[in-house]
């Protein structure tokens, strides 16, 4: 199975500023080709520790492609210290200094002595011309595996691998395709669901599987590559199974945030939605009004922070905030029922709870949330219990607002 390392050569790439973006475009286009990359490493201009790099690359990588350090200054080391962990010589390449030669006579320029170090070549490397600066790129196949050495400079990179570097491979891999799924999943904390989901995965080593989480929603991205071993069609297992045990998490196959799942559940059924904020303060309704076409859905709603607001904008009565406090299962379904009742929404909900730091008292800890949702003739609230600082427990409340709303949703078909 071929598999890619890439190495970003530059001591100045571990200054801010600098950042190497070579091997993010490269990890890019490689997984366009269906070509894996298995390590990336950044090293600075240093002979030695390139060497060193070059020699920890795992064995099972067949495409090593480096960029940067390709230049006339003695700083540039690529070429060298490639050369030496193969054991070849350098050698002067004629055509390539014919080619440097003609580059500064064109300009009316004298070639600077240096400059004659790009024509430097490993022994039996295959030279990658560079239409755009001076530094040639090199091929080099040594023990089965392709060296490809790359200037440093996006403009000149980009273009070489894309014409030269792309063909080549293509031409010693055949054409391959890669096929993902992308689950995402809420309602069940990260280790909860690699428990289910591991023993399962787990057989599958044509499969990579790659767990991203936060609290309020993980994905599991499954990746294969679409080739005569059949790993499109493990995939297609894989993710059943994965389905199957995790179905009532599972809000998206395809990597759909919630908001925009929630959103085309309430378009499909022409359904409106209000909504009534306390401790998210208006992150429920950025949410769902990131996605574009909202309006055909989201009438929208009130930050309602203080009791006077929850009163007078969402028609709490004063009675239930002075007898439950604002953050009470009462004053949420009383929030949702409210909104819902000043608007001409089908549905609300309601979210009021404690983002801290600050704020708790004994019996209403940090992360206390009560979410409630009206529609049709029903009320339902929950309670949470979230962890983590306010970011989080903000994001988790609106997470779990839209769940509660997809399940609702859900149990009600299309045109009904
Ligand atoms: P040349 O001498 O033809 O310019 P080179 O191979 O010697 O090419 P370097 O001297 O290593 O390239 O880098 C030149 C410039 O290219 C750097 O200053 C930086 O701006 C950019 N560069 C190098 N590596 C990267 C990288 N990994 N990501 C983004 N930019 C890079
Ligand atoms: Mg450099």
């Amino acid at each position: 199975m071929v598999k890619a390392h890439l190495i970003a050569v530059g001591s100045e790439l571990f200054l801010p500023g600098h950042e190497d973006s070579n091997t993010l475009f490269l990890r890019h286009r490689l997984f366009e080709l269906g070509i894996p990359v298995v390590g990336v490493s950044v090293v600075g201009d240093d002979e030695t520790a390139l060497v060193r790099v070059l020699e920890a690359v795992p064995r099972g990588a067949n495409v090593i492609i480096l960029t940067g350090g390709l230049g006339p200054t003695e700083d540039d080391v690529t070429k060298k210290a490639v050369a030496r962990s193969l054991h070849k010589s350098l050698r002067y390449d004629d055509k390539v200094q014919a080619q440097l030669e003609q580059f500064f006579a064109s300009r009316k320029r004298k070639m600077p002595e240096n400059n004659l170090r790009q024509a430097l070549i490993p022994v039996g490397a295959r030279v990658l011309d560079n239409a755009v600066g001076t530094a040639p790129g090199i091929l080099m196949e040594e023990r089965g595996c392709l060296y490809f050495l790359l200037p440093g400079p996006p403009r000149e990179m980009e273009p070489m691998f894309e014409t030269q570097v792309v063909p080549l491979l293509r031409q010693k891999f055949g054409e391959r395709r890669i096929v993902q799924r992308h689950f995402r999943l809420t309602g069940i904390p990260e280790s909860a669901a690699d428990q289910i989901a591991a023993p399962i995965y787990r057989r599958y080593a044509d499969v990579a599987t790659t767990i991203l989480s936060k609290p309020g929603d993980i994905q599991i991205i499954l990746t294969a590559a679409d080739d005569a071993a059949g790993g499109a069609a493990s995939l297609e297992r894989l993710a059943g199974e994965l389905a199957k045990v995790l179905q009532e998490y599972i809000y998206s196959a395809d990597g759909e945030p919630l908001e925009s799942v929630v959103g085309r559940l309430l378009a499909d059924r022409r359904m409106r939605l209000a909504v009534a904020e306390s401790c998210t303060g208006g992150l429920l309704a950025k949410r769902i009004t990131d996605v574009p076409g909202a309006s055909a859905y989201f009438l929208g709603g009130v930050v309602c922070y203080d009791n006077v607001l929850k009163q007078e904008l969402a028609g709490v009565p004063a009675d239930i905030l002075d007898r439950h406090g604002s953050v009470s299962s009462t004053a949420a379904s009383a929030l949702a029922a409210g909104i819902r009742r000043k608007t001409v929404a089908d549905l609300s909900l309601a979210i009021t709870g404690i983002a801290g730091p600050g704020g708790a008292t004994p019996d209403k800890p940090v992360g206390l949330v009560y979410i409630g949702l009206s529609y049709a003739d029903k009320l339902a609230v929950k309670k949470f219990q979230f962890y983590g600082d306010r970011e989080r427990i903000r994001f988790q409340a609106t997470q779990m607002a839209m769940e509660l709303l997809r399940r609702v949703l859900l149990a009600r078909p299309v045109g009904d």
